[in-house]
């Protein structure tokens, strides 16, 4: 869905309060999309706050504004503040309020305008005043950058650039995915006009490891990875118990996943994490095998085609023998050629 740039125009003509929030779990485009636009509302003289659910991951903290974000899980009756009091709320790269965890109910009550900002399938339109939201596109940043471009045409500052470009690139594994367009390219092209390293960028966010994240992926590739050949699927499971053991901080299994669905004749890639609330699942597939239905049929949670997630409420022992019980049930759609 087009957004009506007007409107957002009209609504953004005089000085408003704003609150920016993003889902739980935030990852490189959530941060980058939400930081981008905290930079750019600042600039034009709004009241601006970034609202996440929890913490973001420490690779992504070089981003201009970081310092400013505010943790719903940390200050929450503040966050419940800035929300009641905003004029403006924005939802950016999540498709339904319930993608905020505790912070939702704040959200839903507020009385400000609803603008949505996301690529995700199947957006609950009904909960926003206005909505822009396309799947066709890289990354919540991509449209963010639209936004940025209609609203102020004249060009960005390399340290709005700086959050769209890690945005694009962590939500397309480094170009690697869901980015065959010309267009996305071309919005690149732009920023490096703005004047981003993107080199610099790459490796702050992909070669900035702890030890102790190294060697988890490390015991996680090889102790913990299960090849299912006749289902064409791999998954890798971590307790918490695991975790602990290497130290593990947010964002340490950030993308691990894709190295189950590296391997050659593997189509469908799962990772499940313990916390002590419940087990998190991380789904991915190559080609037409839709893990958002997957995830959403049998994980309460949604997401994109090939990339999706959800949560498990039962041990996670049981969790895995549920989901190696499911994939007969898709053998066929797993390995026809
Ligand atoms: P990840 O595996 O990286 O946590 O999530 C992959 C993608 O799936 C995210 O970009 C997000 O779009 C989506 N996703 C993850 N968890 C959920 C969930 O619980 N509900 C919904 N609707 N989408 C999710």
């Amino acid at each position: 869905m087009q957004l009506n740039f007007s409107s957002l125009k009209n609504l953004l003509s005089v000085p408003k309060n704003i609150v920016l929030t993003s889902h739980t779990n935030p990852d490189g485009d959530a941060v980058g999309a939400s930081l981008a636009m905290f930079l750019f509302l600042s600039d034009q003289g709004f009241n601006v706050s970034v609202i996440l659910p929890n913490a973001f991951p420490d690779y992504l903290a070089w981003m201009e504004g970081s310092n400013k974000v505010i943790l719903y899980d940390k200050e929450t009756a503040k966050c419940d503040q800035l929300m009641a009091e905003a004029d403006i709320l924005f939802s950016l790269y999540y498709n339904h309020p319930n993608r905020i965890g505790d912070a939702e109910q704040a959200f839903v009550h507020s009385k400000a305008k609803k603008v949505l900002i996301d690529h995700h399938i199947q957006p609950r339109l009904e909960a926003y005043d206005l909505a822009f939201s396309t799947v066709e596109t890289s990354s919540t940043s991509e449209l963010v950058f639209d936004c940025i471009m209609q609203l102020q045409p004249s060009g960005l500052s390399k340290a709005v650039a700086e959050c769209i470009y890690a945005g694009i690139m962590t939500d397309t594994g480094s170009f690697s995915y869901a980015c065959n367009s010309e267009k996305t390219f071309r919005i690149v092209a732009d920023l490096y006009k703005a004047g981003i390293n993107g080199v610099k960028i790459n490796r702050m966010v992909y070669n900035t490891f702890s030890e102790s994240r190294l060697r988890l992926l490390g015991y996680a590739l090889s102790e913990k990875l299960k090849v299912l050949p006749q289902f064409a699927t791999a998954y890798i499971s971590l307790t918490l118990d695991e975790l602990n053991r290497f130290n593990y901080q947010v964002g340490d299994t950030e993308d691990v996943v894709n190295y189950a669905l590296s391997i050659k004749g593997v189509r469908f890639a799962a990772m499940f994490i313990e916390s002590d609330k419940k087990i998190r699942v991380s789904l991915r597939s190559v080609g037409d095998f839709k893990v958002n239905t997957f995830a959403r049929e049998h994980f309460e949670g949604g997401g994109h085609k090939n990339a999706a997630g959800g949560d498990s409420y039962i041990s996670m022992q049981k969790t895995l023998e549920k989901f190696e019980q499911l994939l007969p049930l898709y053998q066929n759609e797993l390995t026809e050629k």
